[in-house]
């Protein structure tokens, strides 16, 4: 592969629940800093899942993260001297994230974004379908399904054990609902 030399990129890292999107954020953004470059990660506001200043994954690495309201707050974060910016959780962000991630990579910056490609009804998720566009590498990882052991690419919500509606809020973390990896003949939508 040929590297890029005369701008920064984007690279999205996507697929549901569990796949390992905050895994392979932190294991970039440890190389990048044994490279001695220097990075700044944001995650959205609402995502409290386990902590409300880092990025942490599922089996408990974690890295330092800001967490801002706005994607602008990004580049009111950024300076010169930044080589690369990492996002978690791209899929709760503004769509104005895609033209702040468009010029950050303008400028030079490697910008390395995770997200879920799809909400749990299925539906493409908030500004991720526009930055897997836009994006000069795009990885799509999969979990394993919960049902059955297969490949999982789609994210199931459970409320009381029960498959949630399509019309139910997208947005509820830190609620009482469960998330779980699926496969697309496991993955279920109430009606
Ligand atoms: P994501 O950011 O995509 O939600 P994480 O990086 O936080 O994922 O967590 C991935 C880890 O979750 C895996 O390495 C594994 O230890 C754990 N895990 C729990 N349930 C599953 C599942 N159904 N499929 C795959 N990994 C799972
Ligand atoms: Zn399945």
């Amino acid at each position: 592969m040929y590297k890029i030399t005369k701008s920064g990129w984007l690279e999205v890292i996507t697929g549901p629940m569990y796949c390992g999107k905050s895994e392979e954020l932190i294991r970039r953004l440890r190389r990048v800093k044994i490279a001695r470059q220097k990075v700044k990660v944001f995650k959205p506001v609402l995502d409290n899942r386990y902590s409300k200043k880092d990025v942490v994954s599922h089996s408990g690495n974690s890295i330092e993260a800001v967490p801002v309201d706005h994607p602008e707050e990004i580049l009111e974060r950024i300076d010169n001297t930044v080589d690369v910016v990492g996002i978690d959780e791209a899929q709760f962000f503004h769509e104005d994230l895609v033209e702040i991630c468009e010029d950050l990579a303008d400028r030079g910056i490697r910008v390395i974004l995770a997200g879920l490609d799809r909400d749990f009804r299925n539906e493409p998720f908030g500004p991720m379908p526009e930055l897997m566009a836009r994006a000069e590498y795009v990885d799509k990882l999969h979990a394993i399904c919960i049902q059955c052991g297969e490949p999982a690419s789609r994210t199931q919500r459970l409320i009381d054990g029960e498959p949630a509606a399509a019309d139910d809020p997208v947005i509820l973390v830190g609620a009482s609902e469960v998330y779980e990896a699926r496969c697309r003949s496991c993955h279920a939508i109430k009606g």
